[in-house]
């Protein structure tokens, strides 16, 4: 759904809701877009500079419409590093969208290293159910047993 631009940020929300407050629950500062809240906001930036160091490579340097587009053109097929890859991706979206919702409904704030963790402890867990023999790069960029 964050892919197509479905979730209820605060822009689509207030489409239906004028009266909808439109500021990012992150930073209070910006409109709530896909786009800011899982690339362009601080909070985002650092959860996402904190996995690149997991990741391996830099990031590319794509707004959020244009790295979808690209991971979509070219993480297809189910290699191990491209498994890597979807899950850093769906991980990391998943996360930022409940600390969204906790914000929101429960009040509750983590930091945004917070966040990296169980970001971080979500891709090792679903790695270290995939044998790495053959990918010993992706074992140890992300710190889990190649076997
Ligand atoms: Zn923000």
């Amino acid at each position: 759904m964050a892919v197509r631009g479905r979730l209820s940020t605060w822009e689509r929300i207030h489409k239906y809701d004028p009266r909808a407050v439109t500021t990012c629950v992150f930073c209070n500062s910006h409109l709530e877009s896909h786009a800011h809240l899982f690339l362009e906001c601080l909070f985002s930036r650092a959860i996402w500079t904190q996995l690149l160091n997991y990741y391996g490579s830099p990031w590319n340097g794509l707004c959020w419409n244009d790295f979808i587009a690209w991971a979509s053109a070219y993480w297809r097929g189910n290699t191990h590093i491209i498994v890597a890859k979807k899950l850093c991706l769906g991980a990391t979206v998943y996360h930022i969208w409940k600390e969204h919702n906790c914000r929101i409904f429960k009040g509750i704030q983590r930091t945004s290293s917070l966040v990296a963790c169980s970001i971080i402890d979500t891709i090792r867990c679903r790695l270290s159910s995939i044998n790495l023999k053959d990918h010993p790069l992706i074992a140890l960029n992300w710190n889990v047993n190649a076997n």
